[in-house]
């Protein structure tokens, strides 16, 4: 565990955003006053990078590709320009369409919107699959009597398309967010479906902290002369202190076990590639006694909703997840993410480090590289554009492989960022 700290104590400034911010407030957005109302609520003080340069496009009517980092507030980003135009011209119908790639985005942006539009007349309702029929019928009524906000994964919103009753035709806004991960979960057909059933004419925002040029098809067909804004492009969020470890599989549970025993971080995110992987490591997480739980896709929904419930609350140290968590998903004061293996896909990898450091706080992410990763690591490397500290192993683990990435590249120049650890920088403002 010395390692952590010494990591943490040697942590280099983060990179700054290239672009400066211009310094747009809250109130020149000419929000109405129900919605200004709910953002002081919020304690929503300053709009971030990301809202100051999205929202004054979205209020033009333009279409919008947004990329910008892990939380630095995108949601914010298009439900405040979506909440201010339905206060202005309410009524009973489907006013924007919000798509996702997990059910448990789905909840969060839902429950995001309750918060901002709680002083405004507004109706919405997340629709995602893995529920019972109650809820398939109480969706039905929703989307009969025209919910203005509907945010659904694409599976289940297409159920209820395929039905007829659902009221689309007046609608202003399709968001896609985190588009690039829809596709990678094989929803390219189920959004040109959706996308079908939709009015032509209408505001479409995409948006990412990852885009790979595979959703330039997709931007083609559903976007509309977009205004581009890309904030620090695939770049792990500032405020992640990043740093690998070199191992074979067999060492990963003791370096983990070395890692965590008789520290008191308060919430950690583990990361494994497959359902069975999770699985299996939260038997041997269990087995040494870690308060421990793992979310995966063969869980039902209820069980998923109170994993996570029992992880925001605390009341649950260390979760293990698939990629459904890499995405989108904000919890407050994760400290720590530990890739257990490498991702698949490089992007994945900066939406797994950026479920840390959210809202300019700072979090470690730890990534352990076996022999057949190495190649992996190096193209992830390749796409961040620097490298990733490698640190020792702790003596009591073994000696490690040794680190030999494919030679064919060239060494990614530039270097890593971060800062403390649990330590909080609160640039804009939000009080807790
Ligand atoms: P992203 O989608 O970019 O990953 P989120 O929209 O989930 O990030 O926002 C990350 C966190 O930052 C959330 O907890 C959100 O409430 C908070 N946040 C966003 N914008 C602001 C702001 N202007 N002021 C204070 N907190 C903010
Ligand atoms: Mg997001």
């Amino acid at each position: 565990m010395a390692y952590i700290w010494a990591l943490m104590q040697e942590a280099e400034q983060p990179n700054k955003p290239n672009n400066p911010t211009p310094a747009l407030t809250f109130n020149d957005f000419n929000f109405q006053p129900e919605l200004m109302e709910g953002l002081r609520a919020m304690n929503f003080e300053k709009p971030t990078p990301i809202q100051q340069q999205a929202i004054p496009i979205i209020l033009k009517e333009r279409d919008i590709i947004a990329c910008a980092q892990t939380g630095t507030g995108k949601t914010a980003a298009f439900l405040l320009p979506v909440i201010n135009k339905i206060i202005q011209s309410p009524g009973d119908f489907i006013h924007t369409l919000i798509i996702v790639p997990t059910r448990e985005l789905a909840i969060q942006i839902d429950e995001a919107l309750q918060g901002f539009a709680y002083f405004a007349p507004l109706s919405h309702i997340a629709i995602y699959g893995g529920t019972g029929g109650i809820s398939f019928e109480q969706e039905r009524k929703a989307l009969t009597h025209g919910a203005n906000v509907i945010i659904a994964t694409p599976g289940r919103l297409i159920s209820h398309l395929n039905m007829g009753y659902v009221k689309i035709s007046e609608l202003q806004f399709l968001i896609l967010d985190e588009a690039d991960r829809m596709l990678d979960m094989g929803f390219n057909d189920d959004l040109n479906k959706i996308i079908s059933f939709l009015p032509k004419k209408r505001q479409t925002l995409m948006f990412s902290a990852t885009m790979p040029p595979k959703i330039r098809d997709l931007a083609k067909k559903t976007l509309n002369d977009p205004e581009q804004i890309n904030i620090s492009l695939s770049k792990p969020a500032a405020g992640v202190m990043q740093a690998a470890y070199v191992v074979y599989d067999t060492q990963k549970i003791d370096l983990l076990k070395s890692l965590l025993a008789g520290k008191n971080i308060p919430s950690i995110l583990i990361f494994s590639g497959t359902k069975d992987k999770v699985k299996q490591l939260e038997r041997e997480l269990l087995r040494l006694k870690f308060n421990a739980a793992a979310i995966h896709s063969d869980l039902d929904q209820d069980q998923r909703n109170e994993v996570l419930r029992n992880f925001k609350n605390r009341s649950l140290q260390t979760l293990i997840a698939t990629d459904i968590l890499s995405r989108g998903i904000d919890i407050d004061s994760i400290g720590l993410v530990v890739n257990y293996d490498v991702p698949g896909d490089a992007e994945d990898y900066i939406h797994r480090v950026g479920r840390t450091a959210r809202a300019e706080t700072t979090g470690v992410a730890l990534t352990f590289i076996n022999p057949v990763d190495q190649r992996k690591f190096k193209r992830i490397e390749e796409l961040i554009g620097y490298e990733i500290k490698k640190l020792p192993l702790p003596t009591e683990i073994g000696e490690g492989p040794a680190y030999e990435p494919s030679k064919k590249h060239d060494k990614p120049t530039g270097h890593g960022n971060g800062k403390g650890f649990g330590g909080k920088k609160k640039s804009w403002g939000k009080k807790k």
